[in-house]
């Protein structure tokens, strides 16, 4: 069997659910839209089921299968219905729903739903991908208000740039929503993992009614490109690893791989790994990318290919076939990963297939 394989720490899921809750004092909803982040939503559902506040999806198919594997409790859908004729399925399966466009509005308002609907009506408060506008936001609130079909609206916008500790944007975002929600007497709910872990203090008087929207956090990866204390107490949940599967000896100046895109600065001990691309391993790491060898830190070496790729065994003399090899995880994290290879830790994570999930605590 392929050695290749990703262990899902669940109990590291629980704990950094915990932290998102205890640091803001927040209702959290754990974020496992696109398969939870390549962690498996059905059994990272089940994992939180005793302790989540509810859960977040992209869509509805997403939430119909957490309602088939049995997952209780409330599940938002982040974008809404896509097409009216999912009101009818929302309804049935009591989940919650943003409303961000008018189109949604005038289709709650059209709707024959007999169950009064939890709506979460998005604000575009900067970062100008969806939602009302400001000065549009009361009124969809009173239009929503009116149509009857509404038992519960919670106020919502999101962060374009939570992840910059150095910017401003997300305290102009919190301003310009503030304005508006003075006037509203509901539940607010705004952050996600980088503005839970990165801006407490724009948040104080707000925690009793708040919700948080964790989903990077969940996982243990730190949103910042730089050191961070409360982000340092995260745990990373997924582990991918392999084997070495081959080894060769290189004399100084012969390439290595795809394109020679690596040559041999000095006799090399070159490990072939059994993980490559297609199990979504970044084809653009370049040389010299963390990778952890038996424990040990070494660097990648040569272009990533389909089903393998090579790493430097030259200063780890008793690495050899068989030696476990970690391409990120607890030791290399996937946010260091991601830095080397211009890539983000979310996609680090999205990305991964083929490999098979191994569930380990809770
Ligand atoms: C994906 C998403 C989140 C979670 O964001 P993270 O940065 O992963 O914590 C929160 N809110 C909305 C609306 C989202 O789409």
């Amino acid at each position: 069997m392929r050695p290749a394989r990703a262990l899902i720490d669940l109990q590291a899921l629980r704990h950094n659910y915990q932290l998102a809750r205890s640091s803001t004092g927040a209702r959290a909803l754990a974020v496992i839209k696109a398969d939870a982040y390549g962690h498996g939503a059905v059994r990272c559902a089940q994992a939180l089921q005793d302790i989540a506040d509810g859960y977040a999806v992209a869509c509805i198919e997403e939430a119909l299968q957490l309602r088939a594997a049995g997952i209780r409790g409330p599940i938002l859908l982040l974008e809404g219905f896509f097409e009216a004729d999912e009101l009818s399925l929302i309804e049935q399966h009591d989940f919650w729903c943003v409303v961000h466009t008018e189109w949604q509005l005038q289709a709650i308002e059209k709707s024959s739903v007999k169950t009064p609907l939890t709506v979460w009506l998005k604000m575009d408060s900067g970062m100008h991908r969806v939602g009302f506008y400001p000065e549009q936001y009361e009124a969809a609130y009173r239009r929503l208000q009116a149509t009857g079909k509404v038992a519960k609206i919670v106020l919502m916008s999101h962060f374009s740039r939570a992840d910059e500790l150095d910017c401003q944007r997300s305290e102009e975002q919190v301003r310009a929503f503030e304005q508006v929600r003075q006037a509203l007497n509901a539940e607010v709910s705004l952050r996600n993992s980088p503005a839970i872990l990165g801006w407490p203090q724009l948040f104080s008087q707000q925690q009793n009614t708040d919700w948080v929207r964790p989903g990077l956090m969940l996982y243990g990866a730190t949103p910042f490109e730089v050191e961070h204390p409360l982000a340092s107490q995260l745990q990373p949940v997924m582990t991918v690893e392999s084997k070495i599967i081959s080894v060769r000896e290189l004399p100084a100046g012969e390439p290595v791989g795809y394109g020679g895109k690596f040559i041999c600065e000095r006799p090399t001990r070159v490990g072939v790994v059994a993980m490559g691309y297609a199990d979504g391993y970044p084809r653009h790491a370049p040389n010299g990318a963390p990778v952890a060898v038996d424990g040990q830190l070494t660097r990648l070496i040569g272009r990533v290919s389909m089903d393998m790729l090579t790493v430097d065994l030259t200063d780890l003399p008793q690495a050899g076939v068989g030696s476990r090899v970690e391409l990120w995880g607890k030791q290399v994290l996937a946010s260091d990963l991601a830095l080397a290879a211009q890539t983000i830790p979310y996609q680090i994570f999205c990305n991964l297939k083929r490999v098979p999930l191994l569930y380990v605590g809770a």
